[in-house]
């Protein structure tokens, strides 16, 4: 097992969200680190399924909960994403679906999701 304690996020690759995100994750759950897994709107690859991005993204998170032990998993949402160009509410409906979909995977981890704002605010969502 890795030394220090991990969590994981599946968050775009808008590098605007990172910083906000990591800062946020850290506070939340008192990691050390946390493993980044990034897409163009992550959201929509995973309510939507679209390969081979879905099994890219579960085969990252299995290393991450099962090889550095992380045992939180934050999927993050996001304003002006240019991989999802959808409005709020389509956000907040893909993101509570993907977040079903990972759950499905039965990996021994929470799994929840946020939304990072036009202020690069995040927020449970
Ligand atoms: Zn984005």
């Amino acid at each position: 097992m890795a030394h220090g304690t991990f969590a994981t996020q599946i968050n775009c690759m808008d590098g605007r969200t990172q910083e906000p995100a990591l800062k946020w994750i850290k506070e939340k759950f008192g990691v050390d680190y946390v493993d980044n897994i990034t897409e163009p709107g992550p959201d929509k690859i995973l309510a939507q399924g679209i390969q081979p991005n879905l099994d890219s993204i579960k085969a990252r998170a299995m290393i991450s909960v099962y090889k550095h032990g992380s045992r939180n998993i934050v999927i993050v949402s996001h304003h002006d994403c240019a991989g999802n160009p959808v409005c709020k509410k389509e956000h907040a409906d893909m993101v509570h679906k993907a977040v079903e979909v990972v759950r499905s995977w039965g990996l021994p981890a929470s799994v929840q999701s946020v939304w990072i704002d036009r202020n690069w605010h995040v927020k449970e969502i």
